[in-house]
């Protein structure tokens, strides 16, 4: 046999074998594009979309690539679902309650108010009715969900004055998240939803009076420590705010098994990241921002004692005149009364008993 007919023959037993092992790579290289909801400079939340990207490239060795992109660069902070429903974009990553003006419903994807904790919303999305109900919401925008991280629960946000009681909330100007806006309107507030990038310098002009965004180490990047000193705690609008990777259905459909595969648990190690980044980093930087001068003050009960009401009444009408928000907050929300009747247990007395020891 000369050389010629040995590479020749190798040819053919390479792809032989090729054939007969299982398709670990069924499609051709494909790109797609994501575009996130949140500044770089957040590596948390914005991070939690390169962990993703990351994942599926490593995964697929290289063939399926997916790039991030900041707000602004593709497609505005709040422009995810559009993009995503019309296929501008593959892929999103963004905070569903930002879209309550379209449906309700798309709130009960991140937080409501007085909602689960993160282990109790990733416990219904992943192992309750959570993913099977928002999945056929979604469908009718063409979107294909993973939960893509949690926050934890978040502080109350930043005031210039304190806040003494319920009267101290009348008139007041302050960005928040999305749908809880509607529970602080009927408490007599003006919600402003403005992206993380341009809440400082409304907070600084004095354009609003005070804001919300998440917990210490996001907020101190932000620095709007610089401009209000009172840190209220706790964020009783999001308990646990998940965030989302919104996948275009058609994009989705196309892959192939093993790609859909990768996507799934690319999303999943971003979820899990998203978290420990939170958990791992808050303390240290609550200890900066007290040092730097912030007041760390608890909301008091009965301006969350009237949160709960106007929340609950509001729960009440949005089940009463949406079919979507019903049918899947009836689900949440019994979900919710068992969890938190197994947490009260040895999750809340643990926790309790051990945050007041001394370690
Ligand atoms: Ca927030």
């Amino acid at each position: 046999m000369d050389r010629r007919s040995v590479i020749k023959h190798a040819g053919v037993a390479g792809i032989l074998a090729a054939a007969a092992a299982p398709a670990v790579h069924a499609q051709a290289s494909i790109r797609w594009r994501l575009t996130s909801s949140f500044p770089k400079s957040l590596d948390t939340i914005h991070g939690a979309a390169e962990v993703f990207a990351k994942t599926v490239n490593a995964m697929s060795g290289g063939k399926f690539q997916v790039t991030v992109h900041a707000p602004g660069e593709l497609v505005p902070a709040f422009g995810v679902v559009d993009a995503v429903q019309q296929g501008t974009v593959e892929a999103g990553h963004t905070a569903p309650y930002y879209y309550f003006g379209k449906d309700d419903t798309f709130a009960i994807g991140t937080a409501i108010p007085f909602g689960m904790n993160s282990r109790q919303l990733t416990a219904w999305f992943y192992d309750g009715n959570g993913m099977k109900l928002m999945r056929e919401f979604y469908d009718q925008y063409n979107i294909v969900n993973f939960p893509g991280g949690n926050t934890g629960a978040q502080m109350g946000g930043w005031y210039r004055k304190e806040i003494k009681g319920p009267a101290d909330i009348k008139g007041l100007k302050m960005r928040i998240g999305g749908f809880a806006g509607k529970v602080l309107t009927r408490m007599g507030a003006v919600p402003q939803n403005i992206p993380g990038g341009e809440i400082y310098q409304a907070l600084e002009k004095g354009t609003i009076d005070a804001t919300e965004w998440v917990g210490p180490y996001d907020d101190e990047k932000l620095g709007f420590y610089k401009v209000a000193k009172n840190y209220y705690y706790p964020g009783w609008w999001e308990g646990g705010a998940q965030l989302d990777f919104y996948i275009n259905k058609k994009a989705y459909n196309e892959l192939s098994a093993d790609y859909k595969a990768m996507v799934e648990a690319a999303a999943s190690q971003a979820h899990v990241t998203m978290q420990a980044m939170y958990d791992a980093r808050n303390p240290a930087a609550l200890k900066r921002l007290v040092a730097n001068g912030t007041k760390v003050l608890a909301l008091p009960k009965n301006v969350m004692d009237e949160a709960f009401k106007q929340s609950m009444e509001l729960y009440d009408e949005l089940s009463a005149s949406n079919p979507n928000w019903k049918k899947v907050y009836s689900d949440y929300r019994n979900f919710q009364r068992d969890a938190n009747l197994w947490f009260r247990f040895t999750e809340a007395r643990f926790d309790s008993y051990m945050q007041s020891a001394k370690l």
